[in-house]
C-alpha cells in the first residue's frame, strides 16, 4: 500500500442558488486575459441541460475518459491510433467555439444614450460576432433556463444523462437544478495519460493536476481526452490551460477562490488519504455501477493508527494527517455517504464530489405533498427523478442516492424538531442508520 494525500472538494447542490459568483470570481482571478476569453475554469450549469461546452457528457462524440478493453485493461478512449494521427492531421474530437459559445459584451453606451423610457435603460448583451456567424449561434451558457417547452425541440441531438426529453416539455414535470463544475483533479486523469509532451502532472503532495506551460506543445489531446471538458486551449499563447485548484492560495492555507466567495456556502475542502497502489485496479472495475463503491473503498480511515503509521512512512506530513482527521470531505463522502462522484463511469476517479439536491424542499414534504414510505417522505417521489441523479453520480445505481437523500431529509426533520420542541425524535435518526449526535454534526458542517 502506498498512501497519498489529496484535497478534494464536496459541493452540496441542495444549497446552490445558481448565482454564478464562483464563476465570476474565478474568471477575474485566473482567466481575465487574452486567449482565454471563452474559458471558465469554474462554470455553473442548469440541469437537465446540455452544459458547457454543449453536450460534454456525450463521450461517444468527444472520445473522453477511459475505455475498458475486453482483456480488462483500460486505455484512453481516444485510442493510440487517433493520438498518432492527430499529430499529423487535426485532432478530430475538439469542441469548437460554437460548442463553448462566443463571449459577449454589453452595449454600455445604451445606458447613457437611451431615450426616456418608462423603465430604466438596460445594457443589452451584444455578441462579439456579427452577421452570418451570429445567425449560426442559437445557444449560450444556461440557455435551458429560458427555453421551457422549446428546449425539447431545439435540443433533439444532445445527450441528457437519461432524462426523457419529453419531461422537459411538460410543465408539471419540469425540474431544474444547478451543477457547478470545475476540473475534478482526478486520481486517474486521462488528460495526463493522453498528453504526448508529458506536460501534465499530478502533484504528489496534494493531488492537484497542473499543465507545465513550458512543456506544453499545444497538441490539445488533453482537451479531447478530458471527459469533463475542463481543459481550454489558449489561442494567444498556443498552450492548454486548466483549473489550478488555486494552488498558490492552498499553499498559503487559504481556500480556493470559488469556495471562499460561494454565496450559498456549498463548497467544502478537506484532506483525504487514499491507497495510490489501487488506482489502476479500481479504474478497471468491470461493472461501471461498482466504480463509486470501489472508489470509496480507496479512501483510508485517518483515525486508524496503522494508516497513520504508513502515511508517515510514505512522507505525509503530520499536519496533513491531522487535517485528514478533521476533513468534512471524508465525513460526507465516507462516513455519512451523502456525497458522490460526478460520472464515475468515465473511470478517471474524479475528486470533486456532490451532495444531490432535495427537491422540492422540506416544507412541501411536511405539507404532505410528497408520498410517504415507512413514515418518511419517499425520496422516489421527489421532483428530480432519482434515476437522473443516479445517472449523474453513481453510473445509474439508485440505491446509494436514495440513502443519501433520506439522510439529508432526516437531518432536516431531526434538526427542525429539535429547534421547535427542544428535543428531537431519535427514531428519525435511527431510521436512516445514524445517531442524533451524528446528525447534529452533519447539520453543523
Ligand atoms: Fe484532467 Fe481535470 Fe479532466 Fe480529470 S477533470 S481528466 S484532471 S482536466
Ligand atoms: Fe452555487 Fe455557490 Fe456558485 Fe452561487 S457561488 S452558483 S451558490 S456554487
Amino acid at each position: 500500500m502506498k498512501i497519498r494525500a489529496q484535497i478534494p472538494m464536496v459541493l452540496n447542490l441542495d444549497k446552490c442558488i445558481g448565482c454564478h459568483t464562483c464563476s465570476i470570481t474565478c474568471k477575474n482571478v485566473w482567466t481575465n486575459r487574452e486567449g482565454v476569453e471563452y474559458a471558465w475554469f469554474n462554470n455553473v450549469e442548469s440541469k437537465p441541460g446540455i452544459g458547457y461546452p454543449k453536450d460534454w457528457e456525450n463521450q461517444e462524440r468527444w472520445k473522453g475518459g477511459w475505455h475498458r478493453r475486453a482483456n480488462g485493461k483500460i486505455e484512453p478512449r481516444l485510442g493510440s491510433k487517433w493520438r498518432i494521427l492527430s499529430k499529423i492531421f487535426a485532432n478530430p474530437s475538439l469542441p469548437e467555439i460554437d460548442d463553448f459559445y462566443e463571449p459577449y459584451t454589453f452595449d454600455y453606451d445604451w445606458l447613457q444614450s437611451a431615450p426616456e423610457l418608462p423603465a430604466q435603460p438596460t445594457a443589452r448583451p451584444r455578441s462579439l460576432l456579427t452577421g452570418e456567424q451570429l445567425n449560426k449561434i442559437e445557444w449560450s451558457g444556461n440557455w435551458e433556463d429560458m427555453l421551457g417547452g422549446e428546449f425539447e425541440k431545439r435540443s433533439a441531438d444532445y445527450n441528457f444523462a437519461g432524462v426523457e426529453k419529453e419531461i422537459y416539455g411538460e410543465f408539471e414535470k419540469t425540474f431544474l437544478m444547478y451543477l457547478p463544475r470545475l476540473c475534478e483533479h482526478c486520481l486517474n486523469p486521462t488528460c495526463l495519460a493522453a498528453c504526448p509532451s508529458g506536460a501534465i502532472y499530478k502533484r504528489d503532495e496534494d493531488g492537484i493536476v497542473l499543465i507545465d506551460q513550458e512543456k506544453c506543445r499545444g497538441w490539445r489531446m488533453c482537451v479531447s481526452a478530458c471527459p469533463y471538458k475542463k481543459i481550454y486551449y489558449n489561442w494567444a499563447s498556443g498552450k492548454s490551460e486548466k483549473c489550478i485548484f488555486c494552488y498558490p492560495r492552498i499553499e498559503t492555507g487559504q481556500p480556493t477562490v470559488c469556495s471562499e466567495t460561494c454565496v450559498g456556502r456549498i463548497r467544502y475542502l478537506g484532506v483525504v488519504l487514499y491507497d495510490a497502489d489501487r488506482v489502476e485496479e479500481v479504474a478497471s472495475t468491470p461493472d461501471p455501477k461498482d466504480l463509486y463503491p470501489q472508489q470509496l473503498s480507496m479512501f483510508l480511515d485517518p483515525h486508524d493508527p496503522a494508516v497513520q503509521a504508513q502515511a508517515r512512512k510514505d512522507g505525509i506530513p503530520e499536519a496533513w494527517i491531522e487535517a485528514a482527521m478533521r476533513s468534512p470531505v471524508y465525513k460526507m463522502a465516507v462516513e455519512w455517504k451523502v456525497a458522490f462522484p460526478l460520472h464515475p463511469e468515465y473511470r478517471t476517479l474524479p475528486m470533486v464530489w456532490y451532495v444531490p439536491p432535495l427537491s422540492p424542499i422540506q416544507s412541501a414534504a411536511e405539507a404532505g405533498k410528497i408520498a410517504e414510505r415507512d413514515g418518511m417522505p419517499d425520496v422516489r417521489s421527489l421532483r428530480i427523478p432519482l434515476r437522473y441523479l443516479a445517472n449523474l453520480l453513481t453510473a445509474g445505481d439508485e440505491a446509494p442516492i436514495a440513502t443519501g437523500l433520506e439522510r439529508m431529509l432526516a437531518m432536516r426533520s431531526y434538526m427542525r424538531g429539535k429547534r421547535v420542541h427542544g428535543i428531537a425524535d431519535e427514531s428519525i435518526a435511527e431510521r436512516v442508520g445514524l445517531t442524533g449526535r451524528t446528525i447534529d454534526e452533519m447539520y453543523r458542517i
